[in-house]
């Protein structure tokens, strides 16, 4: 499995050399900065033993860049909703981990928001899944490189205690990309008023984000999303 630490302006120096510290006693390699508002050089001093993982951490503009080639992009957040937004219905990090122990040769990148707002909605639309850390009600965000902490500490352990690692075969990027193109086509094939298509297709990548589905089972889901668009696409003409 490839993991990439993708973190979206990053505001403190302790936190970006914490996060490349607890990276390293975790195994983890591949850091991304996304338009770093800190100096990394700064950020060596907190980093310990992790300064090689934040040398060779690999500077973004923007969240496009780095999440490129990945199959599965997951959010972070504090902030989740049980209801009406749609958007931010949750995985917690335990449900997360034991999923991603099973991938195999999977490209994943996990973003992690600002010190000071989080992630944007728009941000977290360019996920598939949103992950969250359960906490008290009373104060449930954390400091940044806390939450980095535990999230890759529950990928490790489930890594280390599943019996069924890298069994299930993700889609590629490409193939992903295609399916997610397709659900888009079909729902707006069906020419619905725009407030319900963006709700539809909301729904539709999370749920699919959400079910970690196989490379198989997203062949013939794109499938049936292409067809449904060409369906109706035809009865048009
Ligand atoms: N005031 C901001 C706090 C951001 S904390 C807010 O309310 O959104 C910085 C980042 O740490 C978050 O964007 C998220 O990526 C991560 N984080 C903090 N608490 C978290 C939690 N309980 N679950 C998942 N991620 C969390």
């Amino acid at each position: 499995m490839c993991l990439r630490v993708v973190l979206v302006e990053p505001e403190g120096e302790v936190n970006v050399g914490f996060v490349a510290r607890v990276m390293k006693n975790f195994g983890f390699k591949n850091l991304i900065l996304v338009n770093p508002k800190v100096s990394v050089e700064d950020a060596l001093s907190y980093a310990s033993h992790g300064d090689d993982v934040l040398k060779s951490a690999l500077i973004c503009k923007n969240i496009d860049e780095a999440i490129k080639g990945c199959s599965l992009v997951a959010a972070t957040s504090s902030r989740v909703s049980v209801g009406e937004d749609l958007l931010r219905i949750p995985m917690t990090i335990k449900e997360f981990a034991k999923k991603v122990a099973q991938l195999k040769d999977a490209n994943i990148a996990i973003l992690f928001g600002r010190e000071s707002v989080g992630l944007t909605r728009e941000e977290i639309e360019k996920s598939h899944v949103l992950v969250t850390i359960p906490a008290s009600k009373d104060y449930p965000s954390l400091n940044l490189s806390h939450a980095v902490a535990i999230v890759l500490y529950e990928i490790f352990s489930a890594k280390a205690e599943t019996s069924q690692a890298g069994i299930v075969e993700q889609p590629k990027p490409k193939e992903m990309e295609a399916l997610l193109k397709n659900v888009e086509q079909a729902v707006r094939a069906l020419k619905m008023p725009a407030y319900r298509e963006r709700k539809t297709e909301i729904v539709l990548k999370r749920v699919i984000g959400r079910a970690f589905i196989s490379r198989h089972e997203a062949y013939v889901l794109s499938g049936f999303f292409r067809k449904v668009h060409l369906l109706l696409s035809r009865s048009e003409k």
